[in-house]
């Protein structure tokens, strides 16, 4: 009899000390919201996928300097650039040499100017977003600070091949 009078009134007590964490939890703040009736607003430290940035003259032309850092760093090959030299042939016609896995560079008809003299036009910037693991390795690497992470945080879609962008198209707006 005094044993089950000692089991419940433990019983009684660890119910109490259950009781007082629950309420004292129930009163503070809350740390999630009511999505979709509520949205996260502190996403300043935010990891999105990779975007382009432009330029501080035009918003709407990228800073990319098309070096292929990004991509041939990339350790997923998540990133996609093609482009041509200026006053050339478009990209698909360009002579190209492959500076890494997946990487190529169009090859200037332009021998005798130095490199970092051949205005280059970005034809395609795209990104895999399944594959990113988003190791950052891209945006700390470039040297131009063309490429940030985006505050993207509410993705949805119906196949992989939404989740695949053309960053060149989002930064004007168009993707
Ligand atoms: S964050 Fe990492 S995995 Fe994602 S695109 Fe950049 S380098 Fe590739
Ligand atoms: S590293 Fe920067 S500048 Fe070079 S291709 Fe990538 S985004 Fe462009």
């Amino acid at each position: 009899m005094l044993k089950d009078i000692g089991k419940t009134l433990i019983g009684l007590w660890s119910l109490i000390i259950g009781l007082k964490i629950t309420g004292k939890e129930f009163f503070k703040p809350w740390l999630t919201v009511h999505y979709p009736r509520q949205e996260v607003k502190n996403l300043n430290t935010y990891r999105g996928h990779i975007e382009l940035t432009g330029q501080e003259t035009d918003p709407w032309k990228p800073k990319c300097v098309m070096c292929g850092k990004c991509a041939e760093i990339c350790p997923s090959g998540c990133i996609h650039i093609e482009f041509h030299i200026a006053g050339e042939d478009d990209s698909s016609q360009t002579e190209k040499i492959l500076i890494g896995v997946g990487v190529e560079i169009p090859f200037s008809g332009k021998k005798f100017v130095p490199a970092a003299k051949i205005e280059r036009e970005l034809d395609i910037f795209n990104l895999n977003y399944n594959l990113c693991s988003l190791c950052g390795l891209c945006v700390q690497n470039c040297p131009v600070d063309a490429i940030k992470f985006s505050k993207d945080v509410y993705l949805a879609g119906r196949s992989r091949q939404d989740f695949e962008y053309d960053l060149l198209a989002r930064l004007k707006g168009q993707g």
